[in-house]
């Protein structure tokens, strides 16, 4: 990078992807201050998938996720029917051997935990709720709740699916509701076996029962609903129960096995892919500019990627305005492109009807290896350079 002076950039939101840039844009030199609406730094207690290709990105910062303390490698990739007889084993594992960099799952807290590590000291001002931002020729002013303000070089808008920072880039936006809700806990489970995956699909409703290792199963739930449905949702734990009843024995022996104040319902949403992030010293990062659907497990992986991206532009870009769109142009069609599978395979796993579940399942049964092997291993590859 050639100005003069350090830049500073200002990240708004302490989520995963504003932890993963504050850890990048330090280890090229640049100051960052992260501000985080939440007043303490904490994670709802459920876990996620970081991919091979988040893996390996994490890697290139330096980011050990501590695999013997936390989180558990993939080492089974099932897809089975409601009552647990198998459809086909997806190659996971021997993609992610392929590509040298296993897929993990991890609990929120455990993955946040290791970003705070690799960050040392925390420039992280809690409780500070962005409301909007303005620019000027040579810097950025972002405005907080509380009438306070923050001055920087840039400002990167890694405030999630609810961005402010977004919504004055791109103007008001309706989420797109997608028809279901997602129930999703932590417990300690009967014992699974180790690195599992097992993706079970019912009709309009999944189950994934996922090891995450240390004794601990991440498990997640959908069913098809209105979308006022989902938003509202207030059932507990009898109602998730009554929804599988009929699924296989380990399916309602997890649900059973977890407290009912351990479960969170979230609505299935995403939002119209945004072409442009943002305008001369302004951009967004993760959720805040391409939220996902859940069906592939990247709505992490791109903020982490993003991050790394975000890093690589600023420090070979001199100005800060061009860099910035260089990032973005180096994320646009990956990020498009995932958000649209994940929109497309969540149609799909979320059939209601006999015949075309019927034919999905066939499919999944008998397409071969090798186009099993090239769809993942396409979004499962970090690529470095542009
Ligand atoms: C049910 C479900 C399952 C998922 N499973 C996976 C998975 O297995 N793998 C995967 O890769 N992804 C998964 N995702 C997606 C993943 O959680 C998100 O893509 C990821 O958290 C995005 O990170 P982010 O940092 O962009 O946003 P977030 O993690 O949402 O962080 C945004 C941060 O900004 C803060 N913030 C918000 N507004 C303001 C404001 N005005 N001022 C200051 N701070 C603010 C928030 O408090 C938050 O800390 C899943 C999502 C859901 C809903």
């Amino acid at each position: 990078m050639a100005p003069n002076r350090t830049p500073k950039v200002i990240i708004i939101g302490a989520g995963i992807g504003g932890l993963t840039a504050a850890v990048a844009l330090r280890r090229i030199g640049i100051h960052v201050e992260v501000y985080e609406r939440a007043r303490a730094l904490r994670t709802a207690g459920t876990g996620l998938s970081i991919m091979s290709n988040a893996l390996s990105a994490l890697g290139t910062l330096g980011i050990d996720l501590g695999l013997d303390r936390r989180g558990r490698a993939i080492e089974s990739f099932q897809l089975l029917t409601s009552d647990g007889r198998p459809i086909r084993t997806l190659p996971l594992k021997q993609i992610g051997d392929r590509l040298g960099a296993p897929s993990v799952n991890i609990h929120r807290a455990d993955l946040q935990h290791a970003l705070l590590d690799a960050l040392g000291d925390r420039p992280i001002t809690l409780g500070a709720a962005a409301s909007g931002f303005e620019t000027t020729a040579d810097g950025v002013r972002v405005h907080f709740a509380d009438g306070r303000e923050a001055r920087g070089d840039v400002l990167l808008g890694a405030d999630g699916f609810h961005s402010v920072i977004r919504r004055q880039v791109a103007g008001p936006e309706k989420a797109r509701e997608a028809g279901y809700i997602c129930w999703l806990a932590t417990a300690a489970c009967p014992q699974e076996p180790g690195g599992s995956v097992r993706h079970y699909w019912g009709p309009g409703q999944r189950f994934g029962l996922i090891d995450i290792g240390h004794g601990r199963t991440y498990w997640w739930g959908t069913k098809n609903m209105s979308p006022a449905a989902a938003r509202g949702w207030q059932g507990d734990r009898r109602d998730i129960a009554l929804a599988f009843v009929d699924w296989a024995d380990e399916v309602q022996a997890a649900i059973r096995a977890t407290p009912q104040q351990a479960i969170i319902s979230v609505p299935a949403q995403d939002r119209r892919f945004l072409d442009r992030w943002g305008q001369g010293r302004v951009t967004l990062l993760g959720d805040a500019a391409h939220p996902m659907l859940t069906s592939l497990g990247q709505g992490a992986g791109m903020a982490v990627e993003d991050a790394v991206v975000l890093a690589e532009s600023l420090a070979t870009v001199a100005d800060v305005p061009s860099a910035l769109r260089r990032y973005e142009s180096r994320r646009r069609e990956r990020t498009r492109q995932l958000v649209q599978k994940s929109r497309t395979l969540s149609l799909i796993e979320q059939f209601e009807r006999p015949l075309p579940r019927a034919l999905r399942d066939a499919y999944f049964r008998w397409v071969p290896k090798s186009v099993l092997y090239r769809q993942n291993q396409s979004v499962l590859r970090y690529r470095a350079a542009a």
